[in-house]
């Protein structure tokens, strides 16, 4: 038996497009309402601008009578226009309104994952923001330094690159600004020291408390990794250390130092 694939979009019924290394076929209509539906409920959605009220089926209906085409439509809907409709009343309209207008305060991070570009989970979004005082920075970041962000591999590097070179997509977030949703994260700020620009890991038990001894190394400018990847230095290794002290020989690439040499470095 053969199995007949669909040429055609379900939704839109535009031809549909298939990205070499990939296996499945996608409907690249950017005007396509089932993408326009899903990007809607992503942007939305709880871990994402959190949004309460306004739920698929809300979404669908607000789709459906041309309310929102776009995610920046969300922030000028027309409420009496949703009033007129049956099933709706004041109280859940000015729910709604609300719920609207406290997310334009949530943290970047929250709106950032909830542009939804591809590859960038709620992690990485995290880990993005804490290197920008604007999400509008990233207009200026090249591939190498996206990379260079930890949890931030090549594909996913790509991924955001290309969305912040589109220009649709900053107009988008123009918009978004005008509206008066939070662009802007505090950037971390990072102590400069004798350890500035060095990465560090501490396994195994160490002599003083771990959290004292990370506290040290940032304290320098160090920077507190999470596991080991060839972007870690320095791997501070106390008694019974084990996978990632393996890892790191294999890598070849970090330096094993012991919790002695460790407080050489810093002092
Ligand atoms: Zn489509």
């Amino acid at each position: 038996m053969k199995i007949i694939f669909p040429t055609t979009c379900p939704s839109c019924s535009e031809e549909l497009f298939k990205p070499e290394e990939e296996a499945n076929w996608r409907c690249i209509n950017i005007n396509c309402p089932a993408q326009v539906i899903e990007r809607l409920r992503h942007f939305v959605s709880k871990d994402a601008m959190d949004i309460r009220g306004l739920g698929e089926k809300i979404i669908e209906e607000l789709v459906e009578l041309n309310l929102i085409k776009a995610i920046p439509d969300i922030y000028r809907i027309d409420f009496n226009k949703i009033l007129d409709r049956e099933g709706w009343k004041e109280k859940s309209v000015s729910k709604l309104k609300e719920a609207i207008e406290s997310s334009k305060q949530q943290p970047l991070h929250r709106l950032l994952f909830g542009l939804g570009i591809r590859f960038v989970g709620e992690t990485t979004a995290k880990k993005l923001v804490e290197h920008v005082n604007d999400i509008s920075e990233f207009k200026e970041w090249s591939l190498e330094q996206l990379i260079n962000v930890e949890d931030v591999g090549p594909k996913v590097a790509q991924s955001i690159f290309d969305f912040f070179h589109s220009q649709k997509n900053m107009e988008l977030i123009e918009e978004l600004k005008s509206f008066g949703l939070n662009t802007k994260h505090e950037k971390k700020t990072v102590a400069q020291g004798k350890l500035s620009g060095k990465s560090f890991l501490f396994t195994g038990t160490l002599q003083m408390k771990r959290s004292d001894a990370e506290a040290m190394a940032e304290k320098e400018g160090g920077n507190i990794l999470g596991s080991v990847t060839s972007k870690l230095n320095y791997l501070v290794v106390g008694a019974d250390a084990g996978s990632k002290l393996e890892k790191a020989k294999k890598l070849g690439k970090v330096e094993i130092i012991s919790e002695e040499e460790f407080l050489k470095l810093v002092t």
